[in-house]
């Protein structure tokens, strides 16, 4: 079919796509239920057991074993109501993705008959096969034993299909000795890390708060395409991204997409994922069209982490499957089209304590606000103490391609505070009475307008960590990747950050009166100026994008780790290892192990996408130009006999076509005797993909896109990225 033709009948599948939109007053009926969530509970559970599962959800208390027992029951009573057979300890294992072992309600009797049943143990703990998940070294194949633990503070759910559905139960997976296995065991004692020290800072203020949390919201890139297009490519199919294709002659530079209107077929499969989130209490809160064509953004509003995390596993999980119904492929990877924006997913990211206080909230005098300035200056301070770890945090073959390329933030950490907020701690720095500016309201030139009240600062996009009004915002996080090893990350280095500076005021303190409120505020101002003092250097206003930042970013020292393997080679540094050894959220066994899965990944993903490209090349392009070459050569032979004076163009045409081929074919034998060496270890292999294979892929594809501009449509049997991107 022709490209032409298909579009058609794309466009006209996606009309007769039907999706129900809800209804407004619907919204809030429908919203979280398909979850065995707090109101669920209140309904269903006995007083005492629905108390201590509030007790373990909102203080992290464990829960008594009988009450488990009560809990089981009545979330089997409940799910089977709702049409589920089968239950799943729903867990993330270190691929990134999340994992399930389904196990049916029911159980045969003696007498041919069959009962449901889901007991406490089965609630509380799994045991699934550990043997081939990633473990980077932590279990041989031949120790397969692991366990999936439940855990209560991330509500379950049913996960529906047209032909039924199942109760999917949030767990930990762990080793048969303990160790974690998962994304999902760190982030909680990384929660745990920093609620221990908030609360410790917060008694200092006076303050007793029973729970302090992290918050996240995040918002997710991610393009559509028809799913036609994408079966068509190999590239897309094996790797998620394009390896070859050449620029379209519109990409993106009209800004005309963004924020634009959202096609039709587009929308239709938005409304229809977010209400399947709605149901699943996923609250989904904007979407719009984003920068490149065929790109778009979705975020919800801000949940605790551990939730949220999981919550955004649900909204990748759940745009793909509803993709598909309407004929399209999501795609989620950080650099599906080269030359036209990545796709990455922001990290804002607050403390609040469990009553909903917002501790990174400056209010409208962010300079006499104590407890802002505290825990404000201890996340400056672990961005800069852990450069390093944020840029490990979200390392990957996909997300080198964003950080550093002038659309993502590069791989150098700074700080971006804004106006007001720089203002003040410059003040704090040079010694200076605090003030905060006033903002003006915004005067729109039109008395009919109102004013509009104006942020504290304006935004810098190109910063990969900035201070948006009441949160951080942390942007170099890749559009696939699970939330928890960032989350992990800030976490931990800030609950450091916090410690430190907690038993520094105290000792400032000693001996003198602590309840005198200008003595404390006097102590924890030169702390907050010394602490501030000795990570300035991570404060940056300007434009990341610029080549002089990068300069002056050496200039000042700071790190800049340009690729995942660089990133790597320091992520089980001294500091890193008892960094998360001393707030017990990842052991040195366990640090080493997620290094070891991350190079391989990065090894793998490389290796799958070099011998795609191989073959690509190989079989379909390289029979494309031979085709075109016979035409043109048979073109001269023909024009010769008919006795046309001069088949110059052809000829030229024909050397071009010839020389390319020629290129294609030397750098495919060279692409194939990268593929066929291989490093010592994995970190070997890694820097030998990294410095070798790579550019012996770029080879092969500036040959391939040369020819791609050469070859006529017919002949050329790969959807070109005009298609792809601009038919919808
Ligand atoms: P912006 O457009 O400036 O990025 P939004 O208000 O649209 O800000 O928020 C972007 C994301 O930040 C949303 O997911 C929002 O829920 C989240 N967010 C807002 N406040 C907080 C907070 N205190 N903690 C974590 N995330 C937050
Ligand atoms: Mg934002």
């Amino acid at each position: 079919m022709s490209t032409h033709l298909h579009n058609l009948t794309a466009a006209k599948k996606g009309r007769t796509q039907q999706s129900t939109p809800i209804e407004p007053p619907d919204l809030e009926d429908h919203f979280a239920e398909n979850t065995f969530g707090i109101d669920e509970m209140r309904k269903r559970l006995p007083k005492t057991v629905f108390e201590g599962m509030v007790n373990s959800i909102t203080k992290s208390a464990p829960l008594a074993t009988h009450d488990a027992e009560i809990v089981a029951l009545t979330m089997k009573e409940w799910a089977i109501e709702h049409g589920a057979t089968h239950f799943v300890h729903w867990f993330q294992p270190l691929t990134g993705l999340t994992a399930g072992k389904h196990d049916s309600f029911i159980n045969p009797t003696q007498v041919g008959q069959a009962v449901t049943s889901l007991r406490g143990r089965d609630l509380i703990q799994g045991e699934p096969d550990a043997s081939s998940f990633p473990s980077g070294g932590l279990r041989a194949t031949h120790e397969a034993r692991g366990y999936t633990v439940w855990d209560p503070s991330s509500p379950a759910f049913l996960a529906e299909n047209d032909n039924g559905c199942y109760l999917a139960i949030p767990a930990c997976f762990v080793s048969w000795t303990g160790e974690a296995l998962d994304h999902k065991t760190p982030l909680l004692r990384s929660i745990d890390a920093l609620d221990r020290q908030a609360r410790r800072v917060l008694r200092l203020f006076g303050e007793h708060v029973e729970r302090v949390q992290t918050t996240v919201g995040a918002e997710q890139e991610y393009y559509l395409i028809d799913e036609e297009f994408f079966y068509r490519r190999p590239d897309l199919v094996n790797a998620g991204r394009t390896l070859i294709g050449c620029a379209p002659p519109k990409g993106q530079q009209l800004d005309d997409h963004y924020f634009g209107e959202i096609p039709s077929r587009i929308l239709a499969c938005m409304l229809e994922a977010e209400k399947e989130l709605y149901r699943l209490g996923v609250p989904v809160k904007t979407r719009h069209n984003e920068v490149a064509p065929s790109q778009y953004e979705v975020a919800p509003v801000f949940e605790i982490s551990g939730i949220s995390s999981d919550h955004q596993h649900l909204i990748m999980i759940t745009l793909k499957r509803i993709a598909r119904k309407h004929g399209l492929v999501c795609l989620l990877h950080e650099k599906p089209f080269a030359g036209i924006n990545g796709s990455g997913k922001h990290i804002n990211w607050s403390i609040a304590t469990d009553s909903g206080t917002n501790l990174l909230d400056p209010g409208d005098t962010p300079h006499e606000n104590l407890i802002f300035l505290f825990f404000c200056t201890a996340v400056i301070r672990a961005v800069y103490r852990h450069q390093d770890l944020l840029r490990i945090s979200v390392s990957s073959a996909a997300n080198d391609h964003r950080l550093g390329a002038n659309e993502a933030p590069p791989a150098i950490m700074s700080v971006f505070l804004g106006k007001t907020l720089r203002d003040i701690y410059d003040q704090l720095i040079n010694g200076e009475e605090l003030h905060s500016g006033k903002e003006t309201d915004l005067f729109l030139g039109v008395t009919l307008l109102p004013l509009v009240p104006r942020h504290t600062g304006d935004r810098n996009r190109t910063s990969p960590f900035a201070f948006t009004g009441n949160k951080f915002e942390f942007r170099s996080v890749g559009s696939s990747q699970s939330l928890a090893f960032p989350n992990v990350v800030l976490n931990v280095t800030v609950a450091e950050s916090l410690d430190y500076m907690a038993t520094s005021l105290r000792n400032r303190l000693r001996n003198k009166d602590r309840h005198d409120p200008e003595v404390f505020r006097t102590a924890l101002l030169h702390l907050v100026r010394d602490v501030a003092t000795d990570s300035q250097t991570i404060f940056f206003e300007g434009d990341n994008y610029a080549e002089e930042w990068h300069q002056e970013a050496e200039r000042r020292g700071l790190l800049n780790l340009r690729t995942t393997v660089d990133a790597l080679e320091v992520m089980t540094s001294d500091k890193n290892v008892e960094l998360f050894g001393k707030y017990g959220v990842l052991s040195e066994a366990e640090l080493d192990s997620r290094m070891e899965v991350m190079l391989e990944q990065y090894d793998m993903s490389l290796d799958i996408e070099a011998r795609t490209l191989e073959s690509m090349a190989r079989t379909a392009v390289l029979p494309a130009a031979a085709a075109y070459l016979h035409e043109l050569t048979q073109t001269c032979i023909q024009a010769k006999k008919a006795g046309l004076s001069s088949s110059d163009g052809v000829l030229a045409t024909a050397e071009e076509v010839n020389g390319t081929i020629n290129a294609i074919r030397s750098a495919i034998e060279n692409l194939n005797a990268q593929l066929a060496a291989e490093g010592d270890d994995l970190h070997a292999e890694a820097v030998r993909k990294r410095d070798h294979v790579i550019p012996a892929m770029l080879q092969v594809r500036e040959a391939a896109d040369q020819l791609e501009q050469l070859i006529p449509g017919d002949k050329w049997t790969l959807p070109s990225y005009t298609t792809m991107l601009f038919v919808h």
